[in-house]
């Protein structure tokens, strides 16, 4: 499998550090608000890495954090921490807070067939932890304390290992170039990061440590847990694009700082997501949560989108490749989906017209180019584009134009249910409508198939009263009834 590798911007193979095993590390969300899509494509993204390692066959440790505590308002050590400031505005303890917004972004996890990961670990829980891996870092000469807060030294950091490599971010520059600090600072440098910051009187967060009564700084929870959980070399480190810095950048350096050498074999990163050209605010008026997509609540959305329409969505794109949601964009996709699950549903239906497998060879084919589309650094909208060639064999065999086999059946079947719905994680719905939970469905389902099958019985039996009569309040409820071969077919209109 072939990985593209941010750091030395090629695609790679992918080799374990142990054999059979893999190891990732991804940047989960800091829980302070609804999860919205700049939550969903990182985390369908690498659920996607996290099916397809399994299926090759990797056992594979996937550890997903949760941010509680320590991610200001803005960069450069300032504001106010996110957590803190929601539970004041809202009259709650942080974790409270913490609480409800995990849930919710769980939920909605969930609801996009995301598998949770192997571990969740929360900042918070790991205070401990953090503290030690400053110490290590102190030790080396790379941090130093300042007014009860511990800061890391990115000028001697950058004169022995390469601060920006993995950005490409022309790092002397932005040392020389800097402003001036004020005497006011704590730090030596204005492009010192904090690892450890005293806690001001009001701030209600904080925890004892050698330094100073505070809390850590927002990046060293990932090399704090990335290590204990993963080693201090492990394979894979995602995340958005919008992380590479200075965030990933400054957990290359506490890595290094701390053991000596990098942590990370590959690091992956996704694109960012558009809504209507604009880059995604709260200020720009286009900023959806996942539940208002899900419902259609909000003023630029024409219609309710189902999870699975937004997965299809997301996975209709390379995931190095920026993403535009518009609801234009997602009426088509909600039409290809209703397309593909219809096909799938069809399938399911079919008989076989012959004895002889006549179509191993070209099943054989389409999964062929499933996998090299996967292991091309994880081309989903490949896959995508083979499956719509396989729904054109259903087609053929449903018209009638291609004999079947019970063996070609099985392994149309086994195509769809393995890059479908095991890989690509799309639960069929009924017509890829609004309705998220196909096991909810699936008693409606049979009671629409139950209606066909007693009017087929009426049809046999010339009974054409009842048979249009099933025919024509379907059709008024909604639904588009089709003979076949086979019998009938059905789907929402
Ligand atoms: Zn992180």
């Amino acid at each position: 499998m072939q990985i593209y590798n941010t750091l030395s911007r090629m695609k790679e193979t992918f080799r374990p550090l142990h054999e059979g095993m893999a190891g990732m590390y991804v940047c989960g969300p800091t829980v302070y608000g609804d999860p919205h899509l700049g939550h969903a494509r990182p985390a369908i993204t690498f659920d996607i890495l996290f099916r397809y390692l399994r299926h090759l066959g990797y056992k594979v440790r996937y550890v997903r954090n949760i941010t509680d505590v320590g991610h200001l308002e803005h960069d450069a050590d300032e504001g106010e921490d996110k957590i803190a400031k929601k539970a004041r505005l809202e009259q709650l303890e942080p974790m409270e807070v913490v609480q409800h917004y995990l849930n919710s972004y769980h939920r909605a996890m969930d609801a996009l067939n995301v598998l949770p990961p192997s571990i969740e670990p929360h900042a918070s829980g790991h205070i401990i932890e953090q503290i030690e891996f400053i110490k290590r870092i102190l030790e080396s000469g790379y941090a130093y304390e300042s007014e009860g807060s511990v800061y890391f030294d990115v000028p001697k950091y950058n004169r022995d290992h390469p601060y920006g490599k993995l950005s490409g971010r022309n790092i002397d520059e932005l040392l020389a170039t800097t402003r001036e600090l004020d005497g006011q600072s704590e730090k030596h440098h204005p492009a010192d990061f904090a690892l450890w910051k005293k806690a001001a009187p009001e701030h209600i967060m904080h925890w004892p440590s050698p330094w100073s009564e505070g809390f850590p700084g927002w990046h060293l929870e990932c090399s704090t847990m990335s290590s204990k959980y993963l080693g201090d070399t492990f394979d894979i480190h995602g995340g958005g694009m919008d992380l590479m810095f200075p965030h990933h950048e400054c957990e290359i350096a506490q890595s290094v700082a701390h053991s000596g050498h990098d942590a990370v074999r590959y690091w992956m990163h996704n694109n960012m997501i558009t809504i209507d050209g604009r880059k995604m605010g709260k200020s720009l008026g286009n900023f959806i949560t996942l539940e208002q997509f899900f419902k259609g609540e909000h003023p630029l959305l024409s219609q309710p989108f189902s999870p699975m329409t937004i997965r299809f969505f997301i996975l209709q794109a390379h995931y190095r490749g920026t993403l535009d949601f518009s609801d234009a964009a997602l009426q088509a996709s909600e039409k290809a989906l209703a397309r593909m699950t219809e096909g799938y549903r069809r399938l399911l239906d079919l008989k076989p017209t012959a004895t002889e497998p006549a179509l191993t060879e070209e099943i054989a084919a389409l999964d062929a180019r499933c996998t090299e589309a996967m292991d091309d650094d994880l081309n989903t909208p490949m896959v995508i584009a083979t499956l719509f060639d396989a729904l054109r064999v259903v087609n053929r065999i449903a018209d009638g134009s291609q004999a079947a086999s019970e063996a070609d059946l099985e392994g149309l079947r086994r195509l769809f249910s393995t890059w479908l719905i095991d890989l690509l994680g799309i639960r069929p719905e009924v017509g890829g409508g609004a309705e998220g939970d196909a096991s909810a469905m699936k008693p409606f389902e049979d009671a629409v198939d139950l209606l066909l099958e007693m009017r087929s019985k009426a049809k046999a039996e010339k009974d054409w009263a009842t048979s249009d009569l099933i025919r024509d309040r379907l059709a008024e409820i909604g639904f588009d009834v089709k003979d076949t071969r086979n019998g009938f077919e059905w789907s929402l209109k």
